[in-house]
């Protein structure tokens, strides 16, 4: 039998499988890393960890945790910090609290009106109470809805309506024949991260920004809203983050050090994360009356939104007075962090973590996924008072202030630089969980564990396997046959890359620990998100009511962190690896020579006059100019890579393969602690010192958040943006630095692989 079929058997058998201690299958396959005598005994450890995890318990650490508001700096965030440390130690794990000091204002004045044109209107900025949800009305403790890291401003301007507010709309602003400069902009939420609507907003010239909840996106259109349903109820308000987190995340005075007591720190005026204008984030219901106000062009197709009025661009007469201030203080951030030394093995670190900061009482996020984590600390707990000793070191961690700027696993990850560089296996995230399906995300070195992971882990409702139901899920949503073909032929499914958004960042980015995001999720839409109405009456009425999504986070978590830490080899893997890189080469190749056709092609119709002749006089579009066609790129640099990356993936496979056979005798041997190192190292090397052009925090060459886009990745970003950007010089430069990465990165894999096939 395959290892497919082997693991569609276990699967079949599911939790019918014997309990702990006499399962046995003769022509078992070992785990991937494993001798088959080791991957026996793992395997019963494992499935006794999955047993462990109660829905009872997830249910009442939720109503603890989320029961005040609990954001950086309040009461209930410390209290919430210290019973999660006494938990920890409760479940025998070596526990501390570690604390940074950061920036973290709070808002003092807040003032959004219409001014002039058309009736006087001040916005409520206030998210009522509902006598059936009964942590809503703890106003005292609730932070005002507000965007952290927004500059102080106090501006009046006419208002004009920018979209998303991504750079996409400026273009079409542009057509349209309308200016931001001076303006304030309103921009709705989503397809980008929020802290891009102001930064693009301040670059084309605007003075303030607005950015609404519009209802098309998570209110009435979607479903009915709360406490109905499960969607924002018109007064909503997603509160977060606007710090320019795609230049650095993490403290904006100490960009690169742990944010200590005695850390050397930028002065407030010169932090270059915080907004260049003015931010507030409003409901729908306030929106509305300012949307209203506004003439000028009709909005484009794609721009109009859910209210029930003819969304205009603007400006027009009426001007929006916009005045925030903010209380720009220090604030303690308290990370959770607990330890369970390796036997064999200490000084490599399997990391694990969620925060534990939200922005008000945070039942999704983070609780949601937090709950997951405490219950695997306490399985894991379990298994090592009943004998079970994990070869390498494990650390479990509760990170604070994220919200605000993934502020403490920032800190972290940056104070603990050198360990992490020295040590660090790899770090698993979650943030917030729910029901569906199981979405991993990370780095490719990992892809074949993760799929090893996913194939352990039944689905609550469906009982496939999430595997199986991940991949059914991919072939229904597949967009061409080819795509099918592949998803029903390729052994392991695709993950995609991190962007960031969560904790992973600094790890992945930063440090070059590789990285996986898991949490459930697909089937539990909403609205609350970052809301007063992210409470635990929400999430027991409409998300994971019972909790058993939760149980499966616990498990897929808990499994992934046993298996890396018990590991003979590491299991880091490289043919998809090298895959994924090829595939990403090619996109690269494809999107400039895009950009140069599309160019081309617009050149030619401006010439043709085709802009002039299909011009309506009576609503009048701008012809956009005459632009220079790129240059070819030379691509060799990174081609010649890419093949020397899938030689030496070949090679380090073939060594496996070898060391595998006879039982992997040779896997148990103590000649692997070297590759092991070498393997570790597999993630280190795709980083540079130099980091990314522009953003030199950000290390990884293959993996960013985009620039312009914030939490979806960007691959290979250097060469991607330098190509999105047009700056053809730099594209080409990031294309030669990127080839010596890769080819740093396939001498590594080769030296692995010859080392693995010298074991014995
Ligand atoms: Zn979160």
């Amino acid at each position: 039998m395959n290892r497919s079929t082997v693991l569609a058997a276990l699967l079949t058998a599911g939790l019918a499988l014997a309990p702990f201690g006499d399962h046995v299958i003769a022509d078992e396959q070992p785990l991937f890393g494993y001798s088959a005598e080791s991957s026996r005994a793992e395997r019963q450890w494992e499935e006794k960890l999955r047993t462990i995890p109660s829905t009872d318990n997830l249910r009442a650490y939720m109503q603890r945790l989320s029961a005040r508001p609990h954001n950086i700096g309040s009461p209930y965030d410390k209290d919430n910090a210290e019973w999660i440390a006494a938990k920890f130690k409760e479940f025998g794990l070596d526990t501390h609290i570690e604390q940074f000091d950061v920036l973290f204002p709070t808002p003092k004045e807040r003032v959004v009106e219409l001014v002039e044109g058309g009736s006087r209107f001040v916005a409520k900025l206030q998210e009522p109470v509902l006598p059936q949800d009964l942590t809503s009305n703890q106003q005292s403790e609730q932070l005002p809805t507000y965007n952290a890291y927004s500059i102080d401003g106090d501006v009046t301007a006419p208002l004009v309506y920018v979209n998303y507010g991504i750079p996409e709309d400026y273009e079409q602003l542009e057509r349209l024949g309308i200016s931001v400069k001076d303006k304030i902009v309103i921009a709705r939420y989503y397809h980008s991260w929020r802290g891009i609507k102001p930064k693009v907003a301040a670059e084309h010239g605007a003075v303030g920004c607005l950015i609404y909840s519009d209802p098309h996106e998570d209110g009435f259109v979607p479903g009915e809203t709360f406490p109905k349903g499960a969607y924002r109820p018109p007064d909503g308000v997603q509160r977060g983050s606007v710090a320019d987190m795609p230049y650095y995340p993490g403290d904006p005075l100490t960009p690169g050090v742990g944010a200590t007591k005695d850390a050397k720190r930028l002065k407030i005026e010169e932090a270059p994360t915080i907004t260049k204008i003015p931010v507030l984030p409003i409901s729908y219901a306030d929106a509305q009356p300012l949307l209203a106000a506004l003439t000028g062009p009709i909005a484009p197709e794609g721009w109009r939104g859910g209210l029930a009025i003819t969304y205009h661009v603007g400006p027009g007469a009426a001007k929006v007075h916009l005045k925030v201030k903010s209380n720009w203080a220090t604030q303690p951030a308290y990370d959770v962090i607990g330890r369970i030394s390796g036997s064999t093995f200490p000084d490599e670190w399997v990391i694990r973590g969620n925060h534990h900061d939200a922005w008000v009482n945070g039942a999704e996020d983070p609780i949601s996924g937090l709950i997951a984590v405490l219950e695997e600390a306490r399985a894991l707990g379990e298994l090592v008072k009943s004998g079970w000793k994990p070869k390498r070191t494990i650390i479990y961690c509760a990170w604070d202030g994220e919200e605000p700027g993934l502020l403490g696993s920032t800190e972290w990850a940056e104070q603990h630089y050198d360990e992490l560089r020295a040590h660090g296996v790899a770090y698993i995230n979650s943030d917030s969980n729910g029901r569906g399906y199981l979405d991993i995300e990370g780095s490719h070195t990992l892809e074949k564990f993760s799929n090893d992971i996913w194939r352990e882990i039944p689905d609550p409702e469906t009982k496939l396997s999430a595997w199986k139901r991940q991949q059914l899920r991919e072939i229904a949503n597949a967009k061409t046959a080819e795509q099918r073909e592949e998803i029903r032929k390729r052994t392991d499914l695709r993950i995609p890359a991190l962007g960031s958004g969560s904790d992973y960042s600094a790890f992945l980015q930063h440090d070059g620990v590789a990285s996986l995001n898991i949490g459930f999720g697909g089937e539990d839409g909403g609205g609350i998100y970052h809301s007063i109405y992210d409470d635990f009456y929400w999430f027991t009425h409409f998300s994971d009511t019972d909790f058993v999504y939760g149980r499966a986070l616990a498990q897929t978590g808990g499994t992934a962190v046993m298996r890396l830490a018990d590991a003979d080899l590491l299991p880091f893997e490289f043919r998809n690896l090298a895959d994924t890189v090829q595939t990403y080469l090619k996109e690269l190749k494809t999107l400039s020579q895009k950009t140069q056709d599309d160019i081309r092609e617009r050149n030619r119709e401006i010439e043709e006059g085709v802009f002039k002749a299909t011009n309506d006089p009576k609503r009048p579009l701008v012809a956009p100019a005459v632009e220079a066609v790129p240059p070819h790129l030379n691509f060799a640099p990174m081609e010649n890579a890419v093949e020397a990356l899938t030689r030496s993936a070949g090679e380090y496979h073939k060594a496996l393969e070898q060391a595998s056979a006879n039982g992997g005798a040779a896997l148990a041997s103590a000649s692997l602690v070297q590759v092991n190192k070498m393997l570790i190292e597999s993630e280190r090397k795709f980083t540079t010192a130099e980091g990314l052009p522009n953003r030199p925090w950000f290390k990884h060459q293959l993996y960013a958040p985009g620039f312009y886009t914030g939490y979806a990745a960007k691959t290979v970003p250097a060469v991607r943006e330098a190509i999105e950007q047009k700056q053809w010089k730099r594209a080409d430069d990031a294309i030669v630095v990127v080839g010596h990465v890769l080819e740093d990165e396939a001498a590594l894999i080769s030296s692995a692989a010859q080392k693995l096939s010298a074991a014995k």
